[in-house]
C-alpha cells in the first residue's frame, strides 16, 4: 500500500543530493518541484544558493525542468530570470507532466529523477511515472491550505518510514 509513497532517497535539502552519483548511475535530467523544494512558496525569486545549485547541475551535465502545480504567473516569474524550462499547473500526482518533461528533455523516464517536498504530489507522481524520486524536507514550515491538508497525511507516512528505518537522521 505504501510502496508508491516511498521515495528512493530522502535528504534534508537539494544541496544534500549527490549530483555526481546520480550522473554515474546514468541520470541525465532532473525534474524538480518549485515551492518549498527550491525556495519558500512565497518567495518570488531564486536565492544565490539556488542559482549556484542550478550552475552545479549544468556543470554536472544534468538538464533540468521545473514542474509545479502552481500557476503560470508564479512559476514563470521564478523561472524566466533563471532561464529555466518549466511546466506549470502540472496536476501532480498525475503522470502527464513528468512524462512531458522527460520527452521535452529527450530522456527516458529511467534517466530522470524527481525532486520534491511532498509525498502525495512529487513522490507519488514520480513513482507512478517510473522515475527515481528524491524527497526533501520543506524549505519552510508554513504552507497554503491545500498543502496543509497533505502534510497531515504525510506525517503519518513519515512516522511509518522512520519506524521502518528509511530515515537516517535525527530530527
Ligand atoms: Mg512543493
Amino acid at each position: 500500500m505504501f510502496s508508491r509513497l516511498l521515495p528512493n532517497q530522502y535528504v534534508k535539502s537539494i544541496y544534500d543530493i549527490d549530483l555526481f552519483s546520480l550522473k554515474d548511475r546514468g541520470i541525465r535530467a532532473v525534474i524538480t518541484d518549485l515551492d518549498n523544494t527550491l525556495v519558500e512558496w512565497h518567495r518570488a525569486e531564486a536565492t544565490p544558493e539556488v542559482k549556484e545549485w542550478f550552475a552545479k547541475l549544468e556543470e554536472t551535465g544534468l538538464n533540468v525542468t521545473i514542474v509545479s502545480n502552481n500557476s503560470e504567473k508564479r512559476v514563470k516569474e521564478f523561472c524566466d530570470p533563471e532561464e529555466k524550462v518549466f511546466i506549470h499547473s502540472a496536476k501532480k500526482p498525475r503522470r502527464k507532466a513528468f512524462k512531458r518533461a522527460c520527452k521535452q528533455m529527450g530522456v527516458r523516464t529511467d534517466e530522470a529523477v524527481v525532486i520534491g517536498d511532498q509525498i502525495f504530489t512529487d513522490v507519488l507522481g514520480g513513482n507512478r511515472a517510473g522515475l527515481y524520486t528524491i524527497l526533501v524536507v520543506p524549505v519552510t514550515k508554513t504552507d497554503d491550505w491545500m498543502t496543509k491538508l497533505n502534510r497531515r497525511m504525510e506525517r503519518f507516512v513519515l512516522r511509518w518510514m522512520k519506524k521502518k528505518g528509511h530515515i537516517n537522521w535525527e530530527d
